[in-house]
């Protein structure tokens, strides 16, 4: 059983005929989610770092309620159906992910819900990107993982349960907003984060600006999983970014060479973009 099925299965039994869907949400994630990561000894000695200049983020998908490709859309429904049975969860180790957390160091209230998706590619093959997310990592700044994988072939692993904290950015905000969970490091966008990343082809493993791209069916995999995404948590389109857009310290340029068009077409044909 898939953790989204387990989380699914977890919601319809904590469900009350008198709570809305968005408590639900709120109530499961509680349950998960943390007080605060380990509070700083001395707030004067270790201040809070102050937020970062909010960088706007124009979406590249455009609002699209006509001219729906209804071809499209029987093919990502029955891609739908076929993920319900044929997608891959893989169990990593603890250090590359961790809890969601209500409160930052200082005990000031951050939001752990998620309402961000981190578009990233692995810069390899999957199962190198596997393997990472296998190994046990002491140190903070080598921990990474992201929620989801999306293979060559459109195959979906999953990697860390939504409701958990994945470590896919480092030093990193969106329009403005991050959240400090470790008093060493600046402020990153993982606590309200959803990171997703495609596999790499083979001519971009050696580095470079570009590559060959995606195929049509790590975008239509891409498509069914943001639309559960979107519907899980209200995720709207504009909130839909890249790693590059995100990273503060300039050195992330990921998903390169990623075709948004190819996105809109499926998204619209979801009806995700009216
Ligand atoms: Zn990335």
């Amino acid at each position: 059983m898939s953790f989204s099925s387990a989380i699914l299965i977890r919601w319809t039994q904590a469900a009350r005929p008198q709570l809305e869907p968005e408590s639900t949400l709120l109530a499961l994630l509680n349950e998960v989610s943390s007080d605060s990561p380990k509070l700083v000894d001395d707030p004067l000695k270790s201040p809070r770092p102050a937020v970062p200049r909010a960088e706007s983020w124009q979406s590249p998908l455009a609002k699209q309620c006509k001219d729906l490709d209804q071809r499209v859309r029987r093919r990502l429904e029955a891609i739908r159906k076929r993920l319900e049975q044929d997608r891959e969860e893989i169990s990593i180790d603890a250090s590359n992910y961790g809890k969601r957390y209500r409160l930052d160091p200082w005990k000031q209230p951050i939001d752990p819900k998620p309402r961000l998706v981190v578009l990233h590619e692995t810069s390899n093959t999957l199962s190198s990107a596997i393997n990472t997310f296998k190994t046990y990592h002491p140190n903070d700044n080598d921990q990474v993982s992201y929620h989801t994988l999306i293979g060559r072939s459109g195959e979906v692993v999953d990697v860390v349960d939504p409701f958990m904290r994945a470590y896919g950015a480092g030093y990193s905000a969106f329009l403005g907003e991050w959240a400090v969970t470790n008093p060493e490091f600046m402020g990153s966008v993982n606590n309200f984060a959803l990171h997703l990343s495609l596999e790499t082809p083979a001519d971009g493993y050696i580095g470079g600006r570009t590559h060959s791209g995606y195929t049509s069916e790590q975008y239509d995999a891409l498509a069914v999983v943001l639309d559960e995404w979107m519907s899980q948590f209200g995720i709207p389109p504009e909130a839909i970014t890249t790693h590059e857009h995100v990273d503060l310290g300039g050195e992330r340029g990921d998903p390169r060479s990623f075709d948004w068009g190819e996105l809109q077409v499926r998204l619209a044909a979801l009806k995700r973009l009216c």
